[in-house]
């Protein structure tokens, strides 16, 4: 098959094997090139495991750290004319490659919110681990199928007054603008359920009830502060009040997994291109200026270098872990700081269609997205390729 990228609003329909096994292979040098992280988890579950954050983690924990892993995600293999989604393509090469070095993978494809994803994965962790030294809740979801069988669905809105500001169409460039009215208290509750740390807390009462957990094991869960410029939408939105819900849940934590000598800890990444991150409102035009600023001063990161540093700096370089005054990580401390934001803030209105390439790194922008698709440098999107790939994983049946 040939494959091109097929975009449609802020999806993209089509992924490129072949690119998704290098942006694998390119995150993969970048953490061995590195080092080894000598203090790092030996065995680590990451929920939300093929797609930006969450394939990071797994790829810094087994080829920084050494570690084994487990992972749960939602993708779905090719099938006839249909590509396979990048996350299954990626972890089918995060597959490969760790298991050609000696280390154990296994993979769940379910839905990470059933009860039956969860026994499923303890299952496992029972038969070829004994215990996880580390949980990592990656999670970014559009609908979540609570306990009691019923669908929640997130929606990305203001609160409280409506929003309105620009948006970069991916296949265009043009700009235009958004308005969305404010969120109704049912949707704000949605989010919360869909996105907060429900679920987290329950996946970490089944592993403790279990007694999968080591002892120190911890647990990390992402969350997202950004620019006062994104607060309408993001941090005053739905999803920050989703946000403001995991450290709810991180505190709610900190008593049963001190038991075990562990801690929960909510860890602020940088923005960045992710399936996710593509689809809030004005996100775009953010990240380019963001790109921009931050690629002149040298400080950009991608999801790998951010994971990276989040463990050899924060939680696993020895001694306490640097936490803010909320009892948080912090890995967004150069995109807050005042040389960037002030760039942000100065050309958040000025933007245009006239200005736009160079102002901000839309270019930038556009092909982290077609790279997150596979569509990058050093593919051939000519050849003719086999877009089925086979992936060793265990799928978990939906509950009914
Ligand atoms: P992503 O879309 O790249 O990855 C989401 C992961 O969740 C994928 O592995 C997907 O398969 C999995 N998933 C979704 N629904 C599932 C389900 N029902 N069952 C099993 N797996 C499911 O998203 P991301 O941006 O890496 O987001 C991960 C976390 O990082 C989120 O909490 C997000 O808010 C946070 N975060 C993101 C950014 C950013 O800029 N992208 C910044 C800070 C924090």
């Amino acid at each position: 098959m040939i494959i091109k990228p097929r975009i449609r609003g802020f999806l993209c329909t089509t992924a490129h094997p072949a690119g998704c096994a290098l942006e694998v292979d390119q995150q993969i040098n970048y953490v061995k090139a590195q080092g080894r992280i000598e203090n790092g988890p030996r065995r680590v579950l990451i929920i939300g495991a093929s797609g930006g954050y969450g394939l990071a983690t797994r790829i810094t924990a087994a080829f920084g750290g050494g570690a084994e892993t487990l992972g749960v995600f939602f993708e779905r293999p090719a099938e006839g004319n249909r590509t396979a989604s990048p996350g299954w393509y990626k972890s089918a090469a995060f597959t490969e490659r760790a298991r050609a070095e000696g280390l154990y993978a296994a993979n769940f494809a379910g839905d990470a919110f059933s009860e039956s994803s969860k026994q499923r994965v303890i299952e496992e962790i029972r038969s070829h681990m004994g215990q996880v030294d580390m949980v990592v809740y990656s999670l970014a979801a559009g609908a979540r199928t609570l306990p009691d069988g019923s669908l929640v669905r997130s929606a990305l809105k203001p609160v409280g007054e409506p929003f309105s500001g620009a948006t970069i169409d991916l296949n265009s460039g043009e700009m235009r603008e958004v308005s969305l009215e404010p969120a109704s208290p049912e949707e704000v509750a949605d989010t919360v359920r869909v996105m907060g740390g429900e679920d987290w807390e329950l996946w970490i009462a089944a592993l403790l009830k279990a007694g999968v957990l080591a002892p120190g094991c911890i647990t990390t869960n992402y969350t997202y502060l950004g620019s006062e410029v994104t607060w309408p939408i993001y941090h005053h939105g739905t999803i920050g009040k989703a946000k403001e819900d995991l450290d709810r849940a991180a505190r709610a934590l900190k008593a049963p997994l001190s038991e075990l000598g562990g801690a929960a800890y909510v860890c602020v990444m940088k923005g960045l291109m992710t399936q996710a991150a593509s689809a809030i409102p004005g996100m775009s035009l953010y990240l380019s200026l963001l790109f921009k600023v931050m690629k002149e001063q040298g400080k950009h990161e991608d999801c790998i270098e951010q994971t990276t540093r989040l463990f050899t700096s924060r939680l696993f370089a020895g001694g306490d872990v640097l936490v803010d005054e909320a009892g948080r990580v912090r890995l967004d401390d150069w995109e807050l700081t005042d040389r960037v934001q002030d760039y942000v803030r100065q050309h958040w209105h000025e933007v245009n269609g006239d200005n736009l390439d160079t102002l901000t790194d839309f270019s930038g922008y556009k092909q982290a997205f077609l790279s997150m698709h596979g569509f990058v440098d050093g593919v051939d999107e000519e050849a003719d390729v086999i877009a089925d790939v086979p992936m060793d994983v265990i799928t978990v049946p939906e509950q009914r």
